[in-house]
């Protein structure tokens, strides 16, 4: 039994799923995972895990891992040596480059993967490829959320830690689902709730888990946030309830927003949004008698054609509040992915460098060139949906992306195939052969967080360590030595020996890390950015002051943007979301056989109105379509979801229909995150059961 133990490793690792960023101890015997043990100082989660945490690494050792680098011949794929295959990718970007312009292409960095292999990938795109042609998948969830915050407070994160959410004695959930996306933030949020008796206020179009039990549940017409949060805002003002010391001291703009707020009355919110004037009183009135109040939002919110201004409707009614830069108050957008904040944080975003610096900042960029040697493009690179829209106008010609699945999470994917096959050249680095991964010129084998070393950043802004506990698979590599390679391969000089040094670099460069360092994140030690280069970290931001010159906070006057009408043939709303046992494209939760086997296919939400109405019962397979495509899935009846409304869950298996066969090319207008959430759709029944 001694000499058995001896060969089990525990090794800290951090979650590869959701932003909350759970860390745990896992247990390896050579390649076999045989445990995920939380730690009592795990400093998000403790002892707490969710089923994806603990349940969902099967992939890792999943025989459909990418192997060898893969090049295109004809319709087919055959294995190649990474110095092929290198060789290629080096000298048909050189010719594109050569030949169109560095602005020919585009780079799509990865959520998934660690802020070094960001950092370095922006670095490839900017300092050797010469474009800031580079974004990551943010833009399809919360982008619009980082512009509202940088336009109102200067920093785009969340503004508290999640334990600070547990302080709060009013916590505002809006258009967002923690039981299923985020489960043991939820669980900190339920324990306030039920434990201290602190309240909770859901607002969604759909009665999830936390709505159910919230002390109010509000159910506002589709894409009418805005309307009601600037009404109780309104309102609040009305009353005398604003925090006037706060206001003259900390905030500007208030005067031409006071006049923005003329048409939001509550008769006029009742009428557009269908949530009635004594529920918005009520609203407005427990947040006037919380000493604390804090929101979080995500997808719901920021998944439409207005999303920006919502999500600055959403700070404005904090900084109207005081609700800013003390425990237990601000803005929570909760991010999706485990580092979709860290691959911004590190500057895989078209317009800044890491650190949220303004690529346009000549003294910035002067920095960043001094550094790397090279003279720097000047202008904002195009994002991800600029950069299909390129494909269309001829102007771009080539794709390289890595952990990203645009062929499935993209909305309406239809387009998006047809433009991923126009590509002259595509270079996809994925674990698995993806739906991307068949429009590829190239797919290189990634290996994943447990094979490798890194930090990832979760929600609150926390930088984590994870180790590698085992060897890359067959010849798979991490994407930071694959970049670094390739670099090189284009005639630099890169000698990255450790991820710890790709860190020192960007701490050296971007100001918010300045104190980030591997032996200050050793094991289970965090720090939350902005990291003062003695590094003092900042669990709660604004205590000072805002993010803008002057310290103060901007109030910003709002219009409402209609939702996208389908047109009247569409007669049924339909909203997405995640759901707990699986992630995203599912490519990797669909390989754990414990959460397969207990929810082995997605499902669309029929209300038992409408069930009656259109003789649908818990199994029908119905068939949904909208302008843009059609999609199978069956159906169960449930009075989560009312009326008119259907919900589809959004993780799909890879051989079924997905949801993005259904969505639209539209998208918020400042930050062009697509309206997943605004979708009109007709229904028929294919079978009774
Ligand atoms: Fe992973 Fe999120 Fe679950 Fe924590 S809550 S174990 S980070 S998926």
């Amino acid at each position: 039994a001694a000499m058995r133990k001896a060969r089990i490793k525990r090794t800290k690792t951090v979650c590869t799923y959701c932003g909350v960023g759970c860390s745990f101890e896992v247990w390896t015997k050579d390649r076999q995972i045989l445990k995920i043990e939380p730690q009592e100082h795990s400093p998000v989660n403790g002892i707490s895990t969710c089923v994806k945490g603990k349940w969902g690494w099967d992939y890792v050792n999943s025989e459909e891992r990418l192997t060898k680098p893969l090049i295109r011949q004809g319709d087919e794929f055959i294995e190649a040596t990474w110095e092929e295959a290198l060789t290629l990718i080096a000298s048909k970007l050189t010719d594109i480059k050569e030949q169109h312009g560095p602005d020919s292409i585009g780079y799509i960095a990865s959520s998934k993967c660690s802020n070094e292999e960001n950092y370095l990938f922006q670095k490839f795109a900017r300092a050797i490829m010469g474009t800031n042609n580079v974004d990551n998948c943010s833009r399809y969830c919360q982008s619009p959320a980082t512009a509202g915050l940088l336009r109102t407070v200067g920093i785009g994160g969340d503004s508290g830690s999640i334990k600070d959410i547990e302080k709060s004695e009013l916590v505002i959930i809006i258009g967002a689902n923690p039981a299923e996306s985020h489960p043991v933030l939820a669980t900190r949020i339920k324990r306030a709730h039920k434990l201290h008796g602190h309240k909770l206020i859901v607002a969604d179009l759909r009665e999830n888990e936390l709505a159910e039990r919230a002390n109010l549940f509000i159910h506002p017409k589709p894409s009418t946030d805005l309307i009601w949060l600037s009404a109780v805002t309104k309102y609040m003002l009305e009353q005398g309830w604003e925090d006037k010391q706060f206001l003259k001291n900390r905030v500007n703009g208030l005067e031409s927003y006071l006049h923005s707020l003329d048409k939001f009355t509550l008769d006029y919110a009742e009428e557009m949004t269908g949530i009635t004037k004594e529920e918005l009183i009520k609203l407005a009135t427990m947040i006037h008698e919380a000493k604390s109040a804090c929101i979080l939002w995500a997808m719901g919110v920021t998944q439409h054609k207005g999303a920006t201004d919502t999500s600055t409707a959403i700070s404005n009614l904090l900084l109207i509040t005081g609700n800013y830069g003390r425990p237990g108050t601000g803005a929570y957008p909760l991010r999706g992915h485990n580092n979709v904040q860290g691959a911004c944080d590190f500057g895989t975003m078209p317009s800044w460098f890491p650190g949220y610096e303004p690529i346009q900042d000549e003294q910035v960029r002067k920095r960043y060139e001094k550094a790397w040697g090279v003279s720097l493009p000047k202008d904002p690179g195009m994002d991800n949906h600029q950069m299909l829209e390129g494909v269309k106008k001829g102007k771009l010609k080539s794709l390289y992306l890595f952990g990203e699945d645009m062929a499935f999470v993209d909305s309406n994917v239809n387009f998006v195939d047809t433009m991923l096959e126009d590509l002259e050249f595509f270079v996809v680095q994925d674990l698995f052969f993806s739906k991307t991964a068949q429009f590829a010129d190239v797919i290189l084998p990634a290996a994943p967080s447990l094979e490798k070393d890194g930090t990832f950043v979760n929600t609150e802004r926390r930088i984590q360590r994870f180790y590698q506990v085992l060897e890359p698979l067959g010849d798979s590599k991490p994407d930071w030595l694959i970049f670094q390679e390739l670099a090189n391969h284009l005639g630099a000089n890169w000698s990255y020996q450790h991820p710890s040094e790709i860190m020192d670099e960007a701490a050296s460069l971007a100001g918010y890390f300045a104190g980030v360092s591997y032996e200050r994140l050793e094991g289970f030690n965090s720090q939350i950015w902005p990291v003062a280069k003695d590094g003092t970290d900042t669990p709660i931001l604004f205590e000072e002051g805002f993010a803008f010159e002057d310290g103060k906070a901007r109030l910003i006057p709002l219009e409402w943007t209609p939702p996208f009408e389908a047109g009247d043939e569409y007669d049924l709303h339909l909203n997405n979301g995640r759901l707990l046992e699986h992630f995203h494209e599912g490519n990797m939760t669909y390989k754990s056989e414990g959460l397969t086997h207990k929810v082995p296919h997605p499902w669309l939400e029929v209300s038992p109105e409408l069930a009656r109405e259109r003789g649908i019962e818990d199994g029908s397979l119905v068939r949904l379509t909208s302008p843009y495509g059609h999609v199978k899935v069956r159906a169960i009846v449930t009075e989560r979801v009312t009326g008119n409304e259907l919900y589809l869950t959004m993780n799909t298996r890879e051989d079924e229909e997905a949801v993005n066969r259904l969505t639209s090319s539209y998208h918020d207008t400042v930050t062009h995150t697509p309206n997943y959430k605004e979708m009109s759709v007709k229904m028929e029944v294919l079978e009774e059961k």
